[in-house]
């Protein structure tokens, strides 16, 4: 029995999991216990320390390095309480996801024992070695020395297994001479940013600005679960995440029976200790259920400040991938685990709110609101618009590729969903004030009310890549994979340039000529930048056409996708509002690049050794056993059978030949590190593969079918 074989049988024996056992905590009483959260500051730090970094963390205001002593020892305090014994600095590197290096606490005493320890300057500062993580050209490995440094306004937090606990100290990572080789650096200036240009604008409508303007994320989660033994058998899921062979099988997700169906058992017990656990890190999940494809979910957390929810996503993902394993199950995160099955992506929730707290994409009930909020909007199409190939980069990568654009997943093309009546509401925008308030479909800026829009408006549309729905943007083309920092990143930073322009317009201008000043500003926005308004189905043929005359650009595949990032015009946008500089920009830019080659010749390498050693010793076996049957048969004098058998054995003998010649074409191309040469070749290996599955005994097939790792579960 192959190892296929083998874990499908005892899975089988297994049964049925038990019910998911009754938990005697209450959400309330573990939520955010494990989270140096500010009801655990307030307890454990003294007085005016607590002021002090309260304001740092709500209002941005520089940290006052003579509370660190105070503040660290705290956490130590506190730390200790709930049974760590290490801490880390917790980092996002280039790599895509986290890095931690653990120290214990402990010093020795010098009379044999231990003392515990734990310094302000500790936690402000790390320096772990950091040359081994990509940097892209900025860090020569003589200078390889890079910093982390702690980020107070994401919460420091313990990560337990069932032997350990360890405090995590959220920091940003940067080099030796101070440039950023992180996901984080680049996301706190670019808040900082679009913060410095909204409250410009507020001002201008006389609105609080006290503090920063708050940018907010909520960040949906698709996933797949399949069991483990099954995933033990795929060497091509364990090593690039999804699947390089296998056939769609007859039912698939055609009767979408799987999306919001009741969630099976064993699924349920997953999710609700995945529940706990991110409650316990204060990490608001909301919404689980079942996504379209068969065995795909989705995990949705109320959205939060942005920075904090970019944080708790990387945490997300992690726990989904411990605690299934906890399951006997394994978690993909990968765009497109499985060809001809929907991908999996991550809504990407973007808002942005004045410091206390007021949704400035909120329509509003009063022509005051609604002009503040039209202003807003206008300024994310004008962004979106001017930037819509920055923003395309942001989605680019290796697994990504394979999701964007096809029929499930919003296209390459960066364009806006408004919906039905928000669309009218910016068309009467553009024919401009009408003499008395709104008459013939004219829109007159602070004057008039805006229609009730519907919260609902994704069902309408869910083919959008940039998609307004009720209070909010919702980024769909961010890969499941991805950290939202990208994303985020170039949101925040063409937003602010957007801002920056219409404020610029709008200081100084008499309080009687404001409305006026407005309206003409928001007219001129829309007709410059409508083209890249879109509310029809973007899945169609039609809009592919239609965009290109438009003058909106395709960028299909993640080479071409990068490109944007080297512009001129990026290089001065990211400079200006100092979120990246050129040389952290470029950095970036090669450090994609050689992940998605790199991505590509291990999944060709890969693709030509499961072929060579799994796929074609069965097929040959399946040659012989029909070659041997074939001869059994005339050696006995039978007749019936013998030319259909020696037509499949043919069948058999192209599909291998085929599956030689496309490894020699594979193998040269790996050779030859042409990430082009690559996909093609896989491609036309994977169809001699995928053809033999279907002719090849299904006892002597190595590699678990499509439909056992959907449907066992
Ligand atoms: P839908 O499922 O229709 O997209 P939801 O309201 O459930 O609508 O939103 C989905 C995600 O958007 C959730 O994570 C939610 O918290 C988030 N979200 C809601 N309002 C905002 C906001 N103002 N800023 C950022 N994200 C938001
Ligand atoms: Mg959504």
């Amino acid at each position: 029995m192959n190892l296929r074989k083998k874990a499908i049988a005892s899975i089988a024996s297994k049964g049925a999991k038990p019910p998911a056992s009754r938990r005697a905590e209450s959400i309330s009483d573990i939520y955010g216990q494990d989270v140096f959260n500010i009801k655990t500051m307030k307890d454990y730090l003294p007085k005016p320390t607590y002021k002090a970094l309260l304001a740092t963390i709500q209002n941005g205001t520089t940290l006052d390095a003579g509370i660190a002593d105070d503040v660290a020892n705290a956490m130590k305090r506190w730390a200790l309480s709930k049974g760590a014994s290490h801490y880390t600095h917790w980092f996002q590197p280039l790599t895509g996801s986290t890095a931690e290096k653990h120290d214990s606490f402990i010093e020795p005493d010098h009379e044999g024992g231990v003392v515990l320890n734990f310094s302000g300057k500790t936690l402000i500062q790390g320096e772990p070695d950091a040359s081994s993580f990509p940097s892209g050209g900025i860090r020569a490995t003589f200078e390889a020395r890079g910093y982390t440094a702690w980020d107070p306004t994401s919460p420091a937090f313990i990560k337990r297994d069932d032997n350990s606990a360890t405090l995590c100290i959220p920091t940003a990572f940067c080099s030796y001479t101070g440039e950023a080789l992180d996901k984080k650096t680049p996301l706190l200036r670019s808040m900082q940013a679009v913060s410095e240009q909204a409250r410009r604008v507020l001002k201008c409508f006389g609105e609080n600005v006290s503090g920063r303007a708050i940018t907010t994320l909520g960040a949906e989660q698709e996933y797949f679960l399949i069991d483990k033994e099954i995933y033990l058998a795929r060497p091509d899921l364990m090593q690039t995440g999804r699947t390089l062979f296998g056939n769609v099988p007859p039912k698939h997700q055609q009767l979408d029976d799987h999306y919001f169906g009741t969630i099976k058992p064993r699924i349920l017990n997953f999710m609700s200790d995945v529940d706990q656990e991110l409650w316990k890190l204060g990490i608001p999940a909301k919404t689980r259920h079942n996504e379209v494809a068969p065995a795909q979910f989705e995990l949705a957390p109320m959205f939060e400040e942005l920075n904090l929810s970019v944080d708790h996503n990387m945490l997300t993902m992690e726990i989904l991938k411990t605690v299934a394993d906890k399951h006997g199950l394994a978690c993909l995160m990968h765009e497109k685990p499985f060809a001809g099955i929907n991908g999996s992506g991550k809504h990407n929730n973007w808002s942005i709110a004045t410091c206390d707290g007021k949704n400035l994409l909120d329509p509003g009930s009063n022509p005051h609101q609604n002009a503040l909020f039209l202003t807003f909007l206008c300024a994310v199409i004008k962004a979106v618009d001017t930037h819509s190939d920055l923003m395309r980069s942001t989605c680019a990568s290796a697994g990504n590729d394979h999701r964007l654009g096809a029929n499930e997943a919003p296209p390459a093309i960066i364009s806006i969903f408004l919906g039905e009546q928000l669309g009218d509401v910016i068309n009467q925008l553009e024919k401009g004030p009408a003499k008395s308030a709104k008459s013939g479909g004219k829109m007159a800026v602070g004057v008039d009310t805006l229609p009730v829009l519907p919260r609902d408006a994704t069902d309408r549309n869910r083919t959008s890549p940039f998609a307004f729905t009720g209070n909010k943007f919702e980024f769909r083309a961010v890969g499941s994979n991805q950290s939202c920092s990208g994303a985020n990143i170039v949101i925040n930073t063409i937003v602010a340039e957007a801002l920056d322009e219409i404020a610029t317009k709008l200081e100084g201008v008499k309080k009687s000529e404001f409305n006026k000043t407005l309206q003409s500003i928001l007219q001129n926005i829309v007709k410059k930048h409508k083209k890249v308004i879109f509310n029809g189905d973007n899945y169609t043929e039609d809009w592919l056409k239609e965009a290109e005359k438009r003058g909106l650009p395709n960028l299909i595949k993640t080479p071409e996708a990068l490109k944007p990032i080297l512009t001129k015009k990026a290089e001065k946008l990211f400079e200006k509002y100092a979120v990246l500089s050129k040389k952290e920009l470029h950095s970036r830019y090669e450090v994609f690049l050689e992940n998605y080659e790199t991505t590509i010749m291990i999944e060709g390498e890969l693709a030509l050794d499961i072929a060579k050693t799994m796929i074609l010793p069965v097929a040959i076996k399946q040659q012989q056993l029909i070659s041997k049957n074939i001869m059994n048969l005339k050696s006995v004098g039978a007749k019936a059978g013998i030319k259909e058998q020696k037509s499949t054995l043919e069948v058999v003998g192209n599909l291998i030949a085929e599956l030689c010649n496309s490894a020699i074409a594979l193998e040269e191309s790996t050779k030859a590190e042409s990430t082009k040469m690559i996909l093609s070749s896989m491609q036309k290996l994977r169809k001699a593969v995928d053809g033999l599955e279907k002719e090849v005994d299904d006892t002597l097939w190595p590699l678990p079918k499509y439909a056992e790792m959907l449907f066992i579960y």
